[in-house]
């Protein structure tokens, strides 16, 4: 740990950036960078978790607040499809107005009308639904899975380390629950990703705390195909808009820190949504090997001002020019043949 942080600390960048990159080339010799298209679906907005740093949702009985029908997930999910999408990243608020049973109806729904590849429900929600349903969180993975759900999204990481989270995100799932549900997706064969939000008050020692908690949960199961990190977006939050932005610096360390820490994880993402393109493309030689989604729709981010859009043509032309070579990709990583009549 202590050799670590020194490193972390005082490493110039471009030293850390080529360890990070020597790593990615070992892992990723072939020069290639995929990415995905697909749409991120909130389900609902209405949410009694209070996270400090979140700008997305609303209390119940807001005004603003909001839960789609299945009819308008299943638009969603036609519209994404016709654009050469490959999945949905459905996630939302921990809403106490939902019965258990409506989450099982809407994955049977989209399988049956709809069908796509399910990524969804963090292990914060996986926690919320085993606490207000009374369930074992086993179960509720199990029950979710038999219904159509095909893999579980990192959501909800940000710092695990319990001392930032009890400052942050006290009502949510603890760094262990956390990291146990996702040990437990694993082990029922479920794949999985893993982030980290950075930013939040943390100690440097504390990121690298998490990322050495991940990499321990990956060396039982090797359940985790991806890490994806990104710095706080304070604008509009409820309690975090006086904190500082991070820089750029500061996210081409952490994610070069990802790569060296991590050797066990397959694929790291770029979020060049949150850190824009120049910064995802630089990204891509501080260790990343993909270049995340090509989304449709973020409302979590975009809800603290942060909006980086782009087309597939773009996103190829990015990764084209950062010297890579660019393939879209199903969840799992395989290499999808572009469908016809959509821009490979
Ligand atoms: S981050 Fe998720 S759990 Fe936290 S307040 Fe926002 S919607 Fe709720």
């Amino acid at each position: 740990m202590n050799d670590l942080l020194d490193f972390y600390t005082n490493a110039p960048l471009l030293e850390l950036g080529a360890e990070a990159n020597r790593m990615r080339i070992e892992r990723h010799p072939e020069g290639v960078v995929t990415f995905i298209v697909d749409r991120n679906i909130n389900y609902t907005n209405v949410c009694v978790a209070d996270c400090g740093f979140c700008a997305f949702y609303r209390r119940p009985k807001h005004g603003e607040g909001y839960t789609l029908s299945f009819e308008q997930i299943g638009q969603k999910i036609d519209e994404t499809k016709a654009l050469g999408g490959v999945q949905i990243l459905i996630q939302g608020g921990h809403n106490p107005y939902i019965p258990f049973e409506w989450y099982l109806d809407l994955l049977r729904y989209i399988k049956t009308y709809h069908p796509i590849h399910i990524h969804g429900f963090s292990p914060s929600e996986v926690d919320f639904f085993a606490k207000v349903f009374r369930m074992e969180a086993l179960d509720v993975i199990r029950e979710l899975r038999k219904a159509g759900l095909d893999s579980i999204p990192g959501g909800g990481g940000e710092i695990l380390v319990q001392r930032v989270r009890d400052i942050v995100a006290p009502k949510k799932a603890g760094a262990d629950r956390w990291l146990e549900i996702m040990e437990l997706a694993h082990d029922e064969g479920m794949k999985t990703s893993v982030t980290m939000m950075y930013g939040i008050g943390e100690t440097l020692a504390e990121r690298i705390e998490h990322l050495q908690r991940v990499r321990d949960v990956q060396s039982r199961t090797g359940g985790f195909t991806a890490f994806i990190c990104w710095p706080l977006q304070p604008e509009n939050t409820p309690t975090m808009s006086h904190m500082p932005r991070t820089d750029a610096v500061d996210y081409l360390r952490t994610v070069a820190l990802a790569r060296i820490v991590l050797d066990n994880v397959p694929n790291l993402q770029s979020s060049w949504v949150t850190m824009g393109m120049k910064i995802g493309q630089l990204a891509l030689t501080f260790g990343c090997n993909d270049f995340g989604s090509l989304m449709i729709e973020e409302n979590v981010v975009s809800a603290a001002n942060t909006t980086h859009r782009t087309t597939i043509e773009e996103l190829e032309r990015l990764i084209v020019d950062a010297g890579f070579i660019p393939r879209r990709r199903r969840q799992d990583y395989s290499i999808l043949e572009a469908p016809a009549g959509v821009a490979a």
